[in-house]
């Protein structure tokens, strides 16, 4: 397995493109969005940096990683010679079915079609390709570089060898994978997403604010990070889709997104990528400054 075909360049795809890169792949990344890419590569860039500063990589090293990248904008030019494609594109399913149709078209039969969906049924974005026995999820967790799980859920199709092609090659790059069965959210979703909505349920209801929620979950529960912040750097866009996506799954009221979520990510706030979510942040940086109208 050589060339990875990376789908989406947002904060997951330019992740995985860089490990990928970075344990000598051929990557091939694909957006629709040029500048997108052009954002994908300045992060990677100052990614590589940052592990050089820390001594992780030498100027060599770095070089190598920017050199086994490609951008595209044509899908079909992108995966044509992929023995892995893994799709990052928007969490939409209709956006995620249609990329998975068209791959099943545009790639070898031999290849491996995986997506690092949060939430999307890998049986449904199986059951429209041509070999649903060769469809997976590969879910890494951001930032990709740094964290070492990939949840790799087994559709109902996937075959034994698909799965265990994922998850030696997860070991290559220095992850340890966990083999999960495909049911909305998988593991690591269905856990920490209703954690989420509760402390912005919490939020909402007056019981504390941004910075006391988030400090007795740091400090109380030894999480490095609180909830609230967490879900800005996953981006509340995101973690809507995933609670959506767990609701209608289930049919259980419990996963109802909070309505403060529903409202922040209508109106365009979704966290550090707009540079504004439950913190404030300016560009590149993410210190965080904590919102006035939330915190008490
Ligand atoms: P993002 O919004 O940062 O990036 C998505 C990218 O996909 C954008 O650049 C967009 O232009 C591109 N895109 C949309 N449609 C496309 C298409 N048809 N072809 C090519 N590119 C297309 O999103 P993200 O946070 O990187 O999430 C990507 C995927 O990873 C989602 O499925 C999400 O659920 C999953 N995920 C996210 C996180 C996280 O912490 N953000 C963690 C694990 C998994």
């Amino acid at each position: 397995m050589k060339n990875i075909t990376v789908i989406g360049s947002g904060t997951m795809g330019n992740g995985i493109a860089h490990t990928f890169a970075q344990f000598g792949f051929n990557v091939s990344l694909v957006d629709v969005n040029e500048s997108a890419l052009n954002r994908a590569i300045q992060t990677i860039t100052n990614n590589l940096d940052r592990q050089l500063k820390k001594g992780f990589i030498d100027e060599q090293g770095k070089q190598a990683t920017l050199k086994h990248i490609n951008t595209y904008t044509d899908l079909k030019i992108a995966a044509a010679n992929a023995d892995l494609v893994i799709e990052a594109a928007t969490e939409n399913s209709e956006i995620k079915l249609g990329l998975f149709k068209q791959l099943s078209e545009i790639c070898s039969q031999k290849a491996i079609l995986a997506s690092n969906t949060s939430s999307i049924s890998i049986t449904k974005i199986a059951s429209v390709t041509k070999n649903p026995g060769n469809v997976i999820g590969m879910h890494f967790m951001n930032p990709v570089p740094v964290m070492k799980l990939v949840e790799v859920i087994r559709g109902y199709s996937t075959t034994d060898e698909v799965t265990n092609t994922i998850m030696e090659l997860s070991k290559k790059l220095d992850k340890v994978p966990v083999k999960v069965n495909d049911y909305p959210g998988f593991v690591a979703n269905r856990i920490l997403m209703p954690m989420i909505n509760e402390a912005i349920y919490t939020l909402h209801e007056g019981v504390a604010g941004v910075y006391e929620i988030d400090t007795v979950m740091k400090l109380g529960m030894a999480h490095p990070m609180g909830p609230l912040q967490l879900a800005d750097f996953i981006g509340l866009d995101v973690c809507l889709a995933i609670l959506n996506v767990l609701h209608s799954g289930f049919g259980n009221p419990k996963y109802a997104p909070c309505p403060l979520l529903v409202n922040m990510v209508t109106a365009g706030q979704l966290g550090l990528k707009s540079g504004s979510g439950f913190y404030k942040y300016t560009a590149g940086n993410k210190d965080l400054i904590i919102v006035d109208k939330f915190s008490k």
